[in-house]
């Protein structure tokens, strides 16, 4: 496909998309992230030929939101290992909302995956006796391909007044022993990871360092274990759009994450990282356009892991 294809073809998708943007809101369960503009939107594409093609607003910078679980679960697997890291973690959908915390309480008590809540606080619990936030801010700018990620601050604080439910959740945790260290101490770390600011086109790099198994797609440098890789990218295609994940998997059937702060993160085995910026979002809490965006880009560039020729 020449260059130019590919650039139309992100135009054509990011007209389609706007057509979506008033259809959703921003989420306003986090105040300062329901200060966004809801018509803001964006597309990235970063591919094996290490070329990036960008339509929208592919430079504003966003929070990473639940997209941050993904990075969590690939250090926790890194350094924790896949037996500790799912010996009181399953790795099912759970058809629920990312916050609840119904089910926690009842059957096997165990989180139902990392792509939730209570799970990735489960997963951030892990790790905080291992390694602090600055190692886990380089690692992401690492994987992103972005130096310039940074805290942001006010959304930070704003989710840090505005958290009972995920306080809930963590010390629900605690007391199914589940949660072993700290539970304030978690919930901040966990907190702090959702505030780490991004743009799409970062969200694209990190999504050819999945594509590409891991590796940098220039230097060619692991930047993530490859088994890692591996367990993450197969539960964000069960699990990654949270109560969406079925249909979303079928439409589009790219291993991808969503974050409330309208970011998705999509990975095309081999072939590129995509990266989405639209903060209005569905009922879900999923981009409502870039949802649309993936799926019209899915079809064009038969990118769905199960296309028949
Ligand atoms: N920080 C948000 C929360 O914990 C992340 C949720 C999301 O992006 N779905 O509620």
């Amino acid at each position: 496909m020449s260059m130019t294809d590919m650039q139309k073809i992100l135009e054509e998708a990011l007209v389609m998309g706007k057509e979506y943007t008033r259809q959703g809101e921003c989420a306003s369960y986090i105040p300062e992230l329901g200060r966004a503009d809801k018509h803001r939107l964006g597309i990235c594409v970063y591919t094996r030929e290490q070329k990036k093609f960008s339509a929208g607003d592919t430079k504003t910078r966003f929070t990473l939101q639940s997209i941050s679980k993904v990075i969590s679960l690939a250090m926790a697997l890194e350094h924790c290992g896949f037996e500790k890291v799912f010996e009181k973690m399953n790795m099912e959908p759970s058809g629920d909302a990312f916050n609840s915390l119904i089910k926690l309480d009842l059957a096997d008590n165990k989180p139902f995956n990392p792509m939730i809540n209570a799970g990735a606080i489960a997963t951030v619990g892990y790790l905080v006796s291992e390694i602090n936030f600055e190692e886990m801010l380089e690692y992401t700018r690492r994987v992103c391909l972005d130096q310039e990620i940074t805290l942001d601050q006010r959304v930070f604080d704003s989710e840090m007044s505005h958290c009972s439910r995920n306080r809930a959740i963590a010390y629900l945790l605690q007391s199914k022993g589940i949660l072993e260290n700290d539970v304030e101490e978690s919930l901040e770390q966990y907190t702090r990871m959702c505030s780490l600011s991004v743009t799409a086109e970062s969200l694209a790099g990190f999504g050819m360092v999945l594509a590409g198994g891991g590796l940098h797609p220039t230097t060619g440098q692991r930047l993530m274990d490859k088994s890692a890789v591996q367990v993450v990218k197969t539960i964000m295609l069960t699990c990654g759009m949270y109560d969406g994940s079925g249909e979303f998997a079928v439409r589009v059937g790219l291993p991808s994450k969503s974050g409330v702060g309208g970011g998705i993160l999509s990975v095309a085995k081999q072939r590129m990282g995509i990266g989405i910026y639209g903060p209005a979002l569905d009922e879900k809490g999923n981009s409502i356009a870039g949802r649309h965006m993936l799926e019209y880009l899915s079809q064009k560039l038969k990118l769905h892991l199960f296309a028949e020729d």
